[in-house]
C-alpha cells in the first residue's frame, strides 16, 4: 500500500543555482520514499486523495543535512582532551582511549551521535571507525541514511593490515545496501601519514573490486603534508595519485593545506573535498581554500568531524562557519553566500557520496527532508528564509524530520531511539573507559 503524505501550506527551500527565488510557499507530496510533488499548487489528483495531512504553517522545509565527514563513536570522548594540538591529541588523548573500545562502547556512542544528528535535521552521514557492524546496527534501527566505513590505520605488523583489510572488505560487502539501501560502504585507509603505500593501495584495488567509492584524510596539517614529502618525495594529492586512490570515485576529509596544483588536480579527477571548519579551527590545522576549490569546480561538502574534535554534530553550525570564515579569510563578503554554504551541507553532500537522488527537495527525490520551526523571534521577520537557515539557525530549532519517507523526528523528539537510555548508557562507558 501506498503511504502518502501531503504538507500543506508550508515554505519550501529551492536551493539551484537557477531558482528565481530561494524559498515558495506551497505544497509537497510524498509517496513511500519518494518526492511524487512539490510546488505552489496542490494537482487536482492529490486534493481528496487518501493521507497524512501535515500542516506546514511556520515550518520552513530544507533538504535533510548531509554530513560527509565523522567518527561518530568519538562522542564518547567529548570535551576529553580539548584545547591541544592534533598530534599530541590523538596520541596523547584520543588513541589510548580508543585502543579501550569494545563494540559495546561503539554501539552506545553511535548512538549517542544519531540521535544528536536526527534531532539536529541530518539525515545522511557518514562514518569512518572500528566495530562497524555495531555503527550499521544502529543506522539499521535509527531509520537515518549512511555512507559507512571500517577506517584502517596501517602502522602494524603485515598480518594485522591484512587482518583489518580482510575486516573492511567483508563489513563493505555485509552490509552495502542494507537499511532499505539506506545504509552504503566505502573502502577508506585512514590517511597517507597513517598508512604505509602498499596497503593504500590494496584499498584501492578492493575498491575496484566492490565497485565502491573511498574516502580518506588528507592533507589536514601542513606537519603532515612536510613529512609525506620527506617520506615520498611529494605531496599528498601527488601521492594519493600515483597510488591510484582517485582513479575511483573518491572523497577526501579536510584538503586544508592545497598548492594551486593540487587543487586543479582534484578538480581533473572529480575528488570531493569534505570541508569540516569547526573541527579545522579547533585543532588550529588552518583554514581550507574553500573559495578556490569551488571556483575550479571542486565539489566541497561539510562535516562535522568526530565530536571530540568539534565539539558537537550540528550541521546548521558547520555551514555557518563556512559562509563567514571564507569571507573573513579572503576579505570579500561575497565569498561563499548563504545559497552556496547551504548547498554545501545538503546537494553538495550527496555529490560527494556519490547518492544521486538525496539532497534536493524535487519530484523523484528521496524523501528525506526537515521541517524548520520558523516562528520564533531570532527568524522574524521572514525575509530570505534561506539566509536565516545559515546565518540565524541551529540544530535546536529542527522540528520535525523524516528519512526514506518515514518521520524520525516529531516535534524535536527522536521516535526510533530512547533518549533517556542512549543518555545513561553513554555515560555509563564513558566511566568505563576511564577506569579500565
Ligand atoms: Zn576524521
Amino acid at each position: 500500500m501506498t503511504h502518502r503524505i501531503i504538507i500543506k501550506n508550508g515554505m519550501f527551500a529551492d536551493l539551484s543555482p537557477t531558482a528565481k527565488q530561494s524559498s515558495f510557499h506551497g505544497f509537497m507530496v510524498v509517496e513511500n520514499d519518494r518526492i511524487v510533488h512539490i510546488g505552489s499548487e496542490l494537482p487536482e489528483q492529490y486534493a481528496a486523495a487518501d493521507a497524512e495531512i501535515i500542516d506546514g504553517k511556520g515550518l520552513f522545509f530544507i533538504p535533510g543535512l548531509v554530513n560527509t565527514h565523522g567518527h561518530a563513536a568519538m562522542s564518547l570522548l567529548r570535551g576529553y582532551g580539548d584545547d591541544l594540538a592534533l598530534q599530541t591529541w590523538l596520541q596523547e588523548k584520543m588513541w589510548p582511549m580508543e585502543g579501550k573500545f569494545t563494540a559495546n562502547d561503539v554501539y552506545w556512542g553511535t548512538a549517542l551521535s544519531v540521535i544528536e544528528m536526527l534531532k539536529g535535521g541530518t539525515t545522511t552521514f557518514v562514518d569512518m571507525y572500528d566495530y562497524m557492524d555495531e555503527v550499521a546496527k544502529v543506522c539499521e534501527q535509527s531509520g537515518i541514511r549512511a555512507s559507512l566505513m571500517r577506517g584502517a590505520i596501517g602502522l602494524c605488523p603485515e598480518d594485522v593490515q591484512r587482518e583489518k583489510l580482510n575486516e573492511a572488505i567483508q563489513f563493505a560487502k555485509d552490509w552495502n545496501g542494507k537499511a532499505d539501501g539506506r545504509i552504503r560502504t566505502i573502502m577508506a585507509p585512514h590517511a597517507p601519514y597513517t598508512c604505509p603505500p602498499a596497503f593504500i593501495e590494496s584499498f584501492v584495488q578492493a575498491a575496484h573490486d566492490l565497485d565502491l567509492p573511498l574516502h580518506t584524510h588528507m592533507s589536514e596539517t601542513k606537519a603532515e603534508v612536510e613529512q609525506n614529502v620527506k617520506d615520498y618525495g611529494m605531496r599528498p594529492v601527488a601521492h594519493l595519485e600515483k597510488l591510484g586512490f582517485f582513479s575511483r570515485p573518491s572523497f577526501v576529509a579536510h584538503a586544508v593545506h592545497l598548492t594551486d596544483e593540487e587543487i586543479e588536480t582534484l578538480a581533473k579527477y572529480q575528488v570531493a573535498v569534505s570541508h569540516n571548519p569547526g573541527s579545522n579551527l579547533k585543532l588550529a590545522s588552518g583554514v581550507a581554500r574553500v573559495p578556490e576549490m569551488l571556483r575550479a569546480g571542486v565539489v566541497v561538502s561539510l562535516g562535522t568531524d568526530g565530536a571530540a574534535s568539534n565539539n558537537n554534530l550540528d550541521m546548521f553550525e558547520e555551514i555557518r562557519l563556512t559562509a563567514l570564515i571564507h569571507k573573513g579569510v579572503s576579505g570579500d563578503p561575497t565569498a561563499v553566500p548563504a545559497a552556496e554554504a547551504l548547498r554545501m551541507g545538503t546537494i553538495y553532500g550527496a555529490q560527494t557520496i556519490r547518492l544521486d537522488d538525496i539532497g534536493a527537495l524535487e519530484v523523484g527525490m528521496k524523501a528525506d527532508f526537515v521541517a524548520v520551526d520558523i516562528d520564533q523571534p531570532h527568524f522574524l521577520p521572514h525575509t530570505d528564509l534561506v539566509s536565516h537557515m545559515v546565518y540565524s539557525a541551529s540544530a535546536k530549532d529542527v522540528k520535525h524530520v523524516w528519512v526514506d519517507g518515514k518521520q524520525v523526528v516529531k516535534n524535536g523528539e527522536c521516535l526510533t531511539m530512547d533518549e533517556e537510555r542512549i543518555l545513561r548508557e553513554a555515560q555509563q562507558c564513558f566511566d568505563g573507559l576511564l577506569a579500565r
